[in-house]
């Protein structure tokens, strides 16, 4: 059996925000993929273990990213796309458009060079919502492989959605269910599943029900972006008479493992019933700034005590730079300077970790005893004294650009000084990307 693993020598710290903390002088003992014990180091002389010396380094709970899509990664660079004057162009004009030039080698290759980027940005839970629309069956296997091939921890689903017609929306509840019924099992305890659903706005009565069935038979939560543009709404409510998280709450989409992305135009009543049956949402401020659809308002989701967590929804792999800018979003939307701190480290460090150890059944997201080994060490000298009660304040304003030195998923060391530990050519792994994308963009093109 494999010896465990002392880190020695860091500075760990404690992010969570109620009850922050910065230990130092200790060391924090892995065995089998659980944080096993953390104690004064003195106290592991002579144990036996493998020791990694992480001197001139803070130790991190590893970073979540709450709401993602790997396959956008094809995106980057993308020309020959007309300019979008609403959030229903960028749809059509982009997304709508690259995702149907997606074969399952390119879900593959897309999704590896950003998870690889992930990794090196301290993230190592990733939730994504996947669409590859003319290549449905196997896609989540394909993006799995690649999740396998690296390490890192994450959550898949197949965003089912009406815009590709019946067939596709039939294939999308097709590819959740089989994913979550293979995955069901311990055989890959790093990989979960959700059922997958577009938005409300996409998706037929018929459709919705079909889904939730299915969600339901496979015991799965569900993934869906939530009143992210206005026109969610309009179309909703002109569809239906409902809003659009009444009518996700009449078809049963809502509950505790559900996480819903967005929530930029909700109303009280809508926040009341994301609160009450414990959704979470997946707050995107960079995405929502770059679409111009808004600012979700963190205030009054706080106020209706809605659980808010934090995606980057692609725009970045780096959780804190997703930090940083909700800051700022927030200080903007409600011209107060001195608002938005808390919410989005609560959103990082409470309640990303409480979304993925829902999602996983067991504590992740935490340095404590018991919770699973998802670690990151960053080499990060303060300049200023670092306490329990100035250790947030370094996160969000010193942490920034410091290197992410090692990353731990499940006790597995996955870089470690900045160099990636994986049986992985990456330079031969982003050359195939390229291959991949330059197919992806010609089709792309001739969908136009
Ligand atoms: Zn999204």
């Amino acid at each position: 059996m494999a010896l465990p693993l002392l880190l020695t020598n860091a500075v760990i710290c404690i992010p969570t925000p109620s009850s922050p903390r910065v230990l130092e002088g200790h060391a924090l003992l892995i065995d089998r993929g659980i944080i096993a014990r953390i104690a004064p180091q003195h106290e592991f002389e002579g144990i036996a273990a493998e020791r990694i010396d992480l001197s001139s380094r803070i130790v991190l709970p590893g970073f979540i990213n709450l709401h993602t899509h790997l396959y956008s990664t094809f995106a980057r660079g993308l020309s020959g796309v007309v300019p979008s004057t609403s959030f229903t162009e960028v749809l059509e004009r982009l997304w709508w458009r690259l995702d149907r030039a997606l074969t399952l080698d390119a879900c593959y290759h897309s999704a590896l060079p950003v998870l690889l980027e992930a990794i090196r940005s301290g993230t190592t839970t990733i939730v994504d919502h996947h669409a590859s629309p003319r290549a449905i069956r196997g896609s989540l296997d394909a993006v799995a492989k690649a999740v396998e091939e690296t390490g890192i921890r994450a959550c898949l689903c197949y965003e089912v959605s009406d815009r590709d017609g019946g067939q596709a929306a039939r294939e999308g509840i097709e590819e959740n269910a089989a994913f979550l019924a293979a995955r069901g099992d311990a055989s890959s305890p790093l990989l979960k599943g959700l059922c997958g659903l577009h938005a409300s706005f996409t998706l037929s009565d018929r459709t919705l029900h079909e889904a939730v069935e299915a969600g339901r038979q496979a015991g799965a939560g569900f993934h869906i972006h939530v009143a992210e543009s206005a026109i969610d709404q309009e179309k909703t409510r002109a569809q239906s008479g409902l809003s659009v998280v009444e009518r996700l709450s009449r078809f049963g989409v809502l509950g505790d493992r559900t996480i819903a992305a967005h929530g930029v135009h909700l109303g009280d009543a809508e926040m009341e019933l994301q609160a009450s049956t414990g959704t979470i949402v997946a707050h995107n401020p960079q995405s929502n700034m770059n679409n111009a659809v808004g600012i979700a308002d963190l205030a009054r989701m706080k106020a209706h005590k809605v659980l808010v967590g934090l995606g980057t929804d692609a725009m970045t792999n780096d959780m804190r730079e997703e930090l940083r800018a909700g800051i700022w979003a927030q200080r903007l939307k409600q011209q107060d300077p001195s608002t938005g701190f808390n919410e989005l480290v609560h959103a990082l460090w409470n309640v990303n970790p409480l979304a993925v150890s829902r999602l996983w059944g067991v504590p992740i997201g935490d340095v404590s005893e018991g919770s699973s080994a998802d670690l990151v060490a960053v080499a990060y000298a303060p300049a200023t004294p670092m306490t329990d009660a100035s250790l947030l304040g370094h996160l969000v304003f010193g942490l920034g650009s410091a290197c992410v030195d090692t990353t731990i998923v499940g006790g597995r060391v996955l870089m470690h000084g900045g160099r990636l530990l994986l049986d992985l050519d990456e330079q031969e792994m982003a050359a195939k990307a390229r291959e991949a994308a330059k197919d992806v963009w010609k089709r792309f093109v001739s969908l136009s």
